[in-house]
């Protein structure tokens, strides 16, 4: 048998069923996505691919959500103590002072999370460990491309019995999660799950029209999509060593943010339900709308276990992070684009279900009660535009 065709639709290019299944390979293909590639998948591999794909499996264990955000037992606003790593990293580098306060602290042997080659490859996102400060730093900030992420996970499960922390986008907590729930050898190897916000992953064409964008006769050998200030600048370095750069709005906003894949137009969680603690942009606001003004960088944290809560706490009595109250009701101002789509999106999901003859399992991800907070009339319109998108979007890698 070849992968269901439904989940190809709904694939986020995350390489988990290139590490659970036998002759199965990511590639990158003219969308500028990862794209699972197999002439035959066996019956027990299929199985485990149905299991573990985070494209339609995203189940939380509780799904007792009191707000649109979720499950949190506190939020803050927060940064880390340190200059530099709040400075170079893409809010206010929380997520980065958490990973180095865990390995210094001794509490996980290793971090996994997403950073490029020694070179600085933009085109390498791939899951990296690191194991020092370095390693970390190395691979901060955000990378508004796509990634493979568990190609390898099992060969690195696999070869020692390291304690390790999992850095990532929602969907790739969830596709931990799977793996570890799917494989229960696995069973402790994860310590803490730190989430990024995520409004989508761009493709890598995305990328490659910014670079022209900027119009130089060299090659672009590095990229880096924001960071080095909050938010920083989409910075390309070329062959010659120059560099040139434009802001977050023009690069997010005019061309990046415009070009996601298909999976996260359906996306059940973008704030790290998941998670420990899930991290975003504690975004200045002026007029009631973000303001992406150059400035210290600074993050919102969702806790949302009793673990993620004795990190932080025992985090900020380190000296490890800085952090200030934070009324919730307030991220809405912050994140009015996140606010919008935890409602929204309840109804792209219902059109995915349907034409997919329900094959997702997106539980205790509160979608279905976010969505009766919008108008029948406007929800019915969503689904049944997105009911056409899936339709094509089936049909296009058909063709592919
Ligand atoms: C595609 C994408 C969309 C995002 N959308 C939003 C949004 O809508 N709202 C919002 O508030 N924030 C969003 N973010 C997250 C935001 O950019 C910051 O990452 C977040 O605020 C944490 O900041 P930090 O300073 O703590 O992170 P840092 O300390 O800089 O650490 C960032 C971590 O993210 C990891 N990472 C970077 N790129 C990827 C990737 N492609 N896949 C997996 N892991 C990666 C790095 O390995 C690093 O460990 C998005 C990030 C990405 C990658
Ligand atoms: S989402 Fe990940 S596991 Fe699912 S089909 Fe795509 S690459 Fe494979
Ligand atoms: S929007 Fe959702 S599916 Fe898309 S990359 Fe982000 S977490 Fe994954």
């Amino acid at each position: 048998m070849t992968i269901d065709r439904d989940i190809l639709t709904l694939c986020n290019g995350c390489g988990l069923c290139e590490a659970v299944g036998q002759g199965i390979k990511m590639q990158l293909k003219s969308d500028g996505f990862y794209h699972p590639q197999a002439r035959s998948v066996d019956h027990a591999d299929m199985k485990a691919i149905r299991s573990v794909c985070p494209g339609i499996n995203v189940r939380h264990p509780k799904g007792s959500h009191h707000s649109i955000w979720g499950d949190v037992v506190r939020a803050c606003n927060a940064w880390a103590h340190d200059s530099d790593i709040r400075h170079s990293s893409s809010s206010g580098g929380v997520t980065s002072a958490l990973a180095i306060y865990l390995l210094e602290s001794g509490k996980v042997d290793a971090v996994l999370h997403v950073g490029t080659d020694e070179k600085g490859d933009y085109r390498s996102n791939h899951l990296c460990i690191s194991r020092s400060r370095e390693d970390i730093l190395l691979r901060n900030a955000s990378r508004y491309a796509p990634a493979q992420v568990f190609n390898h996970i099992r060969t690195i499960l696999d070869s020692d019995n390291a304690t390790y922390a999992f850095i990532g986008k929602p969907c790739d907590i969830a596709g931990m999660q799977n793996l570890v729930k799917t494989f229960p050898q696995y069973e402790g190897r994860i310590g803490y799950y730190l989430a990024i916000f995520c409004a989508g992953i761009p493709s890598f064409n995305a990328t490659e029209q910014a670079i022209k964008q900027l119009g130089h006769d060299q090659e672009a050998v590095s990229v880096r999509y924001r960071g080095d200030g909050w938010p920083g600048y989409f910075t390309v370095t070329y062959a010659d060593g120059t560099s040139r750069r434009m802001t977050y709005s023009e690069s997010w906003g005019k061309i990046l943010g415009r070009q996601i894949a298909f999976r996260c137009k359906v996306c059940p969680d973008s704030v790290g339900l998941l998670a420990d603690i899930a991290s975003g942009d504690a975004w200045n606001t002026r007029d009631g709308y973000p303001d992406f003004t150059e400035a210290e960088g600074r993050n919102f944290c969702f806790i949302r276990t009793q673990k993620g809560d004795d990190l932080m706490r025992q985090a900020v009595e380190a000296g490890y992070i800085d952090e200030e109250q934070l009324d919730i009701d307030q991220v809405r101002f912050m994140q009015p684009y996140q606010y919008r789509r935890r409602m929204e999106t309840g109804w792209r999901i219902a059109a995915a279900y349907i034409m997919s003859g329900f094959k997702l399992h997106f539980h205790g991800t509160g979608w279905l009660r976010n969505a009766m907070k919008i108008s029948p009339k406007a929800g019915l319109r969503i689904l049944i535009g997105s009911a056409r998108r899936y339709r094509w979007r089936k049909k296009e890698l058909q063709q592919q």
